[in-house]
């Protein structure tokens, strides 16, 4: 498109000088009323009653929290904000918020700021909007915030604009979870109880509790903002439906961990300086592997923060694109043929002394922790496959996972070779008559301590033991992380419980054998599961299938592990979420499925109707004319036999397109005549999907024949490369 090809980045004015360079360490969290802001405001005995709500998950008597919502007030105030809001994660998967002014009447023409502890708990946005997936029709119609006090409040920024923003939880009346963080918190809950008694058993002392961790590599495109602005599809749906390969794709390789550009750094400094004002540890970042791909890895933290910090790393990263006139892309498939975006979710344990439980330790104890931990984990993605595949089903998703990208959809466990011999040893009773100190030497002990490079070489997989973590990498790069994290604490909590079950018919008084014999039937059990070898294999799949492993590629189909009974008692007995909690979700998330695909089937149409095929007509013109032209100045040898096959191809390809184009609306009126969502869901998928994509061919093929002059939309070389 060469119209209007913007101008290259040294010309545009998005360098923002620095007066001065302050150090991180200077401004870290200052837009957080954090823990140490809290120990400075407030009254130590306020402090002290906050800090045990937050600890020990008791209610906040409403005296103090009236103390402790004048601080925050007077705090926010002095950052300059006008308004607090409450700020949660309704089912869109994305934060909401409703704002309120501090500034409130007190006599004719004044006003005073107030700012109340009633309203920093609880808050009753008008919540009919948002998906509920019948919920509120069957209960009841509002729904409620509740603070959340274990994610310190923060102040947003936007434009001149500022706000307290105070992280909630989205309920009903009834009490039913109408959002992403009620499951998430309630599972932790799940997994700490577990864990402890566990830990417990296995003869830890002083532990207090256990927590998940969560370390979100995030994955992102930028691309320039007027290009973004000329792609309808972009802007209404997050990736280009049609669009041609480039000559030049990811093939060099030349892109990952390559030097970061002059424009991009800055970008990324400044987005950087913000999450930081935000006390978001962002960590590392790089080049991805396709052209105008990156990463950001952010510091783990406990689950709900880590949540919290990466819808907030989600948002940043799109606002201050626009700053620097590019845009943000998230989605899982920006652009066809080269790599999509993920988001490697790393996950462990921690226990209140700040163990990792997936740490292999030096000492005996810390291994069979270890060890149980890891099993325990292994067990729980064996026995749930389903379930942990349907947590990163989504539309976006279906372009990476079971299509030609990694990770496929089957979920396998990749540990290493060194860990993999440690439990086949265990299953093959390398120890069995043992001691506890032969136990030790011979199949605990002699566990080195697994180095991060040894078990880290295998990227296909999408569940894999990186030294002293679970890295699940089939989470989709716009997703809320919230969801993967509930199921994964969620089915190990069942799986720690299990294996406690069974410890405790052995001989408990000599632990270690009889967390040995367990272990070893375990392992035998769910040695399916595991898989070092290549997951982008034809013979894997082939493989998978013998071993049972489910093979979901479509979100309607593996939506379905949602609403099986074993997970719906699963949720119900874990108290993360009530059957009638969870068979909503199902429903939200097919419609939600539903309503992207439905999204690009019109937003295709449009481009197809009103941009491609004009562009189309008016080459053909050109291409008519001058063959009608040519042959009139040079009689018979003016035939021009080039134009003429092309401008038959032209042809050609418009009534493809147009045809194909009215046979999809077709169908799509024929799904929505069904009212059964997952009917509908199915058909869209299996009938309309492939259509979508056949029609996409056709629309590269014209892009590739047309004068570059007619063609309306920005091409992927151009989108790519070009910043
Ligand atoms: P690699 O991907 O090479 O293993 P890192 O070890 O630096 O790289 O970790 C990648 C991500 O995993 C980071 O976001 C990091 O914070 C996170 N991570 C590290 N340890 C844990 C842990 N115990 N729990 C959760 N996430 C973790
Ligand atoms: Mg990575």
């Amino acid at each position: 498109m060469k119209k209007s090809t913007p101008t290259i980045a040294s010309e545009r004015n998005y360098v923002i000088e620095k007066e001065k360079f302050v150090p991180v360490s200077e401004y870290y969290g200052e837009d957080t009323f954090n823990n140490k802001v809290m120990k400075e405001k407030l009254p130590k005995d306020t402090y002290k009653k906050l800090m045990e709500a937050i600890n020990e998950d008791k209610v906040l008597d409403i005296a103090t929290a009236d103390i402790v919502a004048h601080a925050m007030k007077e705090w926010a105030l002095e950052k300059g904000a006008t308004h607090f809001a409450h700020w949660f994660q309704p089912m869109t998967g994305i934060t909401a918020e409703k704002h309120d002014a501090f500034a409130d009447p007190s006599g004719i023409g004044e006003v005073v700021e107030r700012f109340s502890g009633k309203q920093l708990v609880q808050g009753e946005p008008d919540a009919s909007s948002f998906p509920s997936g019948g919920i509120r029709a069957t209960f009841e119609a509002r729904g409620y915030t509740a603070w959340d006090m274990s994610s310190p409040a923060f102040i947003r920024r936007n434009g001149i604009s500022t706000t307290l923003c105070i992280p909630t939880a989205f309920i009903s009346y009834t009490g039913e979870a109408l959002d992403k963080k009620t499951p998430l918190l309630r599972s932790n809950r799940a997994v700490n109880i577990s864990s402890l008694n566990m830990l417990k058993l296995l003869g830890s002392k002083n532990v207090k509790k256990v927590y998940a961790t969560l370390g979100p590599e995030q994955e992102y495109f930028l691309i320039d903002l007027d290009y973004f602005f000329k792609r309808p599809d972009l802007v209404l749906g997050g990736r280009t439906i049609v669009g041609a390969p480039p000559a030049k794709g990811q093939e060099l390789e030349d892109q990952y961990f390559g030097s970061i550009k002059e424009r991009i750094s800055s970008y990324m400094h400044d987005m950087e300086e913000e999450l930081f004002k935000l006390g978001v540890p962002a960590k590392t970042r790089h080049n991805e592997v396709a052209p105008s791909q990156f990463e950001l890895a952010p510091v783990f933290e406990e689950a709900n923060l880590a949540v919290d910090h990466n819808q907030i790393v989600m948002d940043t990263m799109q606002s201050v694109a626009k700053k620097h006139n590019l845009a943000c892309l998230l989605h899982e498939k920006p652009f066809a043929k080269i790599n999509g975006s993920g988001k490697h979710v790393n996950w462990s344990l921690s226990d209140s002394n700040g163990n990792n439980l997936l740490n292999p330790g030096n000492t005996p104890h810390e291994n069979i922790i270890f060890l149980v931990f890891l099993v325990a984990a292994v067990r729980a993605v064996y026995k749930n496959a389903d379930i942990l595949r349907a947590s990163v089903a989504t539309y976006g998703n279906d372009h990476r996972l079971g299509a030609n990208e990694a990770p496929p959809a089957i979920i396998s466990v990749f540990l290493g070779e060194q860990l993999t011999n440690i439990l086949t040893n265990i299953e093959k009773g390398i120890v069995t008559k043992a001691t506890n100190a032969e136990i030790i030497d011979l199949g605990i002990s002699s566990l080195p301590i697994v180095s991060k490079d040894n078990t880290d070489r295998n990227r296909t997989s999408p569940f894999a033991f990186t030294g002293n973590k679970f890295e699940f990498r089939a989470v989709g790069s716009s997703q809320s992380i919230s969801f993967p994290a509930a199921v994964l604490n969620t089915i190990v909590a069942e799986s720690i419980d299990y294996l406690a079950e069974k410890i405790k018919t052995k001989d408990t008084k000599n632990i270690n054998q009889a967390v040995f014999e367990v272990l070893k039937s375990e392992i035998k059990d769910i040695k399916p599961i595991l898989f070092n070898g290549d997951n982008y294999t034809k013979e894997w799949e082939t493989e998978a299938g013998k071993r049972g492993l489910p093979n979901y590629k479509t979100t309607p189909v593996a939506l379905k592990a949602m609403v099986t009974d074993r997970a719906l008692n699963l949720f119900e007995k874990y108290q993360v979420l009530s059957k009638v909690e969870l068979q909503s979700r199902y429903v939200i998330y097919l419609e939600k499925y539903i309503k992207d695909l439905e999204i690009e089937v019109k937003c295709l149409n449009n481009i197809c109707q009103s941009q491609v095929i004009p562009a189309a007509a008016s080459y053909q013109k050109i291409l008519a004319t001058a063959i009608i032209a040519t042959k009139e100045v040079l009689g018979n040898a003016g035939v021009v036999s080039a134009q003429t096959e092309i401008l038959k191809k032209v042809v050609d390809l418009i009534n493809n397109i147009y045809n194909l184009n009215k046979e999809i609306l077709t169908k799509v009126e024929a799904a929505n005549a069904v009212h059964d969502e997952a009917k509908k869901a199915d058909t869209l998928c299996s009938k309309v999907k492939p259509k979508m994509d056949q029609l996409r061919e056709y629309v590269d093929e014209l892009e590739n024949l047309v004068d570059d002059e007619f063609w309306p939309l920005p091409k992927f070389w151009e989108m790519l490369f070009i910043c």
